[in-house]
């Protein structure tokens, strides 16, 4: 018989399997609040609960997501990155960004990704598949295991989140319960590269979520050359979609823009990002690029961050730098993927 993992179940799916199972609704809660409160993933280690019940549980339920933690410390102590080996042996990769009161995880949604921006390391490595819910989860469980407790929970790891949509929302809806870690909603940002079915799905559902768009080119021709789901995704269509999206919520929006030497720095394209991001009444978030002999791009120079800064000051955006952390470690944006290409 194989084994279920429940944090793939929603709570209440869970209580009622282990009720199908003869068991009280409380022994599903007790499982849970050692897995979400506890950071506990080894049944044995369940003391409230009898030998016996653990005996029969642990032939039936398995909690393991991951074969292999690998844990890279950043030397400057701003990122720790880990490398996940999944129970089928593949790899994925997930980055603590440590602040000063709090850290966040950015987490992984797909293992590669098949959305082949070019600037994006995790492009080069292409798509393997999916995470399921529970390796979603895992991510937050491993890193507090390590003594790193999550606060804020950002989808900009690998993959695109929105091509993962039932596995991704229903991890978020396990994250945010009460039953679960009990992450505020307000905490988790999901990062897109403009994938306009899944952005059309958010309003459907009604999903109220930070959302995190990936530019690259405010220009739809230039922004083709640095990524292809322009081609089907349209970002004339995108920007109408979010700005739909936008109007049904009160929830933030995140312009990422990474930027790439003599490809989307000129003072033209920072004019056609700044009139993209009044319309959608969001803040711009500026990214240098994280070099890579993969990459076919270049960083700009400081000086060019902060003139493309000024630039949209100047037309009264609100703007950020957004710091490359762990860079030498391969946790920076857009550089996860190296333990495929080491591999
Ligand atoms: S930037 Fe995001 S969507 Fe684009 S290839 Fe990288 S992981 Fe995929």
């Amino acid at each position: 018989m194989s084994r279920i993992n429940p944090l793939s179940l929603g709570p209440s799916d869970f209580e009622a399997l282990m009720v199908s199972w003869g068991y009280k609704p409380f022994v599903a809660r007790q499982i849970l609040t050692w897995v979400f409160h506890h950071n506990v993933t080894d049944l044995d280690q369940m003391t409230n609960l009898s030998k016996s019940i653990r005996g029969d549980l642990a032939e039936r339920l398995t909690l393991e997501s991951m074969a292999d933690v690998e844990v890279v410390p950043s030397g400057d102590s701003s990122a720790t990155k880990f490398v996940l080996t999944l129970l089928d042996g593949k790899k994925i990769e997930c980055v603590v960004l440590h602040e000063k009161a709090y850290n966040t995880l950015c987490v992984s949604s797909q293992c590669g990704c098949p959305v082949d921006c070019k600037f994006c390391l995790t492009g080069v490595v292409g798509f393997k598949r999916n995470l399921e819910v529970h390796e979603i989860i895992a991510q937050i469980t491993v890193v507090q295991q390590r003594g790193f407790p999550i606060t804020n929970l950002v989808f900009m790891g690998m993959g695109e989140p929105l091509l993962n949509y039932d596995n991704v929302f229903k991890a978020i809806d396990i994250i945010t319960s009460e039953a679960g870690f009990h992450l505020s909603k307000r905490n988790i940002t999901v990062s897109t590269s403009g994938y306009l079915a899944g952005i059309k799905r958010l309003i459907a559902d009604q999903r109220a979520i930070n959302l995190a768009f990936s530019v690259g080119n405010a220009n739809p021709v230039k922004r083709a050359r640095i990524m292809p789901i322009e081609g089907r995704n349209s970002i004339i269509d995108v920007a109408k979609t979010l700005h739909d999206y936008q109007s049904s919520h009160n929830r933030k929006l995140t312009l990422e823009y990474t930027l790439l030497h003599g490809q989307n720095d000129s003072e033209q394209d920072i004019k056609e990002l700044a009139n993209l991001a009044k319309y959608l009444n969001a803040k711009v978030n500026l990214i240098n690029l994280n070099p890579h002999i993969r990459i076919p791009f270049k960083p700009v120079s400081s000086s060019q961050m902060a003139q493309a800064r000024d630039w949209l000051k100047k037309l009264k955006v609100p703007v950020t730098i957004r710091f490359r952390r762990g860079q030498e470690i391969s946790a920076a944006c857009g550089q996860l993927g190296e333990s495929h290409l080491a591999g």
